[in-house]
């Protein structure tokens, strides 16, 4: 089974991925946490998707799809199946996943999108904090670990990432809205989207999407 996570920045696409993962055993594919790798490992890749992520806009369809295609096509992706985090975020990308995915002779089975309302969001991602080891995240007010800077799980440096700053929160959602936002009809004409609420507590929308998953898995 392959399954996507849609859903504006903030929306808790990290949260519910880590669950969906270890319930279904699927292979996380978050194309911001490749980004973040390249970044930190300062590979010429990581270097040119810096300039757009520090400023909130998105990396170039060729760059992100490249490194999709690479993934998926590993023998653990192909058996699993996969969550797709983060990614496709414009038209030309989803077209590019369809494709990819028939070459293996497979498909997106699901889209989930999860629903927040806008207000919220600034609040939310400029309180959220992740572990640069294991990427855990976590909430400064909701979900905080019991030392600010020390992961709970596995002792990693707890950080907020550079793109959680208000400005460029801004800047993202403007990117959501323009590009993102457009695959919801997509998905809808493709008869594979699903919607969940997505401003509940993160154990309530996990029980809205594990009951589409079990559904169609
Ligand atoms: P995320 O962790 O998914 O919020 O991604 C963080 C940043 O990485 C985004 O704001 C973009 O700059 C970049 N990024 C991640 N995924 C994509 C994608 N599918 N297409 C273009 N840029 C992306």
């Amino acid at each position: 089974m392959n399954v996507m996570l849609l859903g504006a920045p903030g929306a808790g696409k990290g949260t519910q991925a880590a669950r969906i993962v270890e319930e279904f055993g699927l292979v996380h594919l978050s194309t911001g946490d490749i980004l973040r790798k390249a970044v930190a490992d300062r590979t010429p890749l990581g270097l040119e998707a810096k300039r757009h992520m520090d400023e909130g806009g998105l990396v170039p369809d060729e760059v992100v799809i490249g490194l999709v295609k690479e993934r998926i096509t590993q023998p653990d992706a192909q058996e699993r199946g996969v969550l797709f985090d983060g990614f496709p975020r414009t038209i030309p990308q989803a077209d590019a996943l369809g494709e990819a995915l028939a070459q293996s002779g497979l498909k997106l089975d699901a889209v989930v999108s999860v629903e927040v309302d806008p207000e919220a969001i600034v609040a939310r991602i400029t309180s959220r904090r992740q572990c640069r080891a294991c990427g855990r995240v976590y909430n400064t007010v909701t979900d905080a670990p019991a030392d600010p800077t020390v992961c709970d799980e596995c002792g990693g440096e707890v950080y907020q990432r550079d793109d959680d700053t208000e400005a460029v929160v801004r800047k993202r959602l403007a990117a959501y809205e323009e590009q993102t936002s457009k695959l919801i009809p997509y998905y809808a004409e493709h008869g594979t989207l699903y919607t969940v609420d997505g401003n509940r507590a993160p154990a309530d929308v996990y029980s809205s999407i594990s009951t589409v998953l079990r559904e169609i898995g």
